[in-house]
């Protein structure tokens, strides 16, 4: 299956992507600048501001989470690391070739991923981990660019349905036509495909809402896309 041309011309560089990474004390969403704001008080070693994407510039494979989590990546300052949700989703990267090193949740641990990259559809931690429809909204700014930056994009998955609808609307689909659903699948105007899947959260992974196999076969659907499947 030919799966086009990426994405419409725009910014294609790891470094125009980059540019357009928000600032450390961006302020678009007063109730996340201070909730932000809070946390440097009580944790000043944390890291405790957006959280920038993680990966592979030559990435054929992003993958949308929805925020940081307040005690992961809003501390450690790597999508999915220190918390719990990291877990199956590097083991998972790892299984499938897309990363190098050993995860140990850390940023220093030296992991990195090859033909893949981790980005939030929301950069700063929400309280309770629940962006507001406004915040999701003001901060797919900064997903687009990143996503629009990579030049070999083919497949995108997205974690849970917040990350899914965010994902649609950046990448130029329709919604609610674009339903989300576990192992569903959506090809984007540009030619990109959409896989989504359940959130990696340890409420969804203790449930047995989304167990390990059903999350590989998200990432198994994947590279068959890839190929042409
Ligand atoms: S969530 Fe995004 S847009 Fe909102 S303050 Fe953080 S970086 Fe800025």
């Amino acid at each position: 299956m030919d799966l086009g041309s990426p994405l419409p011309a725009v910014d294609r560089t790891a470094d125009a992507a980059a540019a357009h990474e928000p600032s450390r004390d961006c302020p678009l969403c007063p109730r996340l600048a201070a909730f932000r704001h809070e946390q440097r008080v009580a944790h000043p070693d944390w890291y405790n501001a957006p959280v920038p994407a993680f990966g592979d510039p030559q990435a054929w494979l992003a993958i949308v989470g929805l925020a940081p989590g307040l005690q992961g990546a809003n501390r450690t300052g790597r999508p999915f690391t220190g918390d719990y949700a990291g877990v199956l989703l590097y083991d998972t990267l790892a299984k499938f070739g897309l990363s190098e090193g050993v995860f140990a949740a850390s940023p220093d641990d030296g992991l990195t991923l090859t033909g893949a990259i981790i980005v939030n559809a929301v950069r700063c931690v929400p309280p309770q981990n629940k962006p507001t429809p406004e915040e999701i909204r003001t901060c797919r700014q900064y997903l687009e660019p990143p996503l629009h930056a990579l030049p070999h994009l083919k497949v995108v998955v997205a974690l849970g349905q917040i990350a899914h609808q965010s994902a649609v609307k950046a990448l130029g689909g329709k919604l609610p036509k674009m339903r989300f659903g576990h192992l569903a699948e959506h090809r984007l105007p540009s030619g990109l495909m959409l896989v989504d899947s359940y959130h990696c959260s340890r409420y969804n992974t203790n449930t047995g809402r989304l167990t390990a196999p059903m999350f590989e076969a998200v990432f198994s659907r994947a590279l068959a896309l890839r190929a042409g499947g």
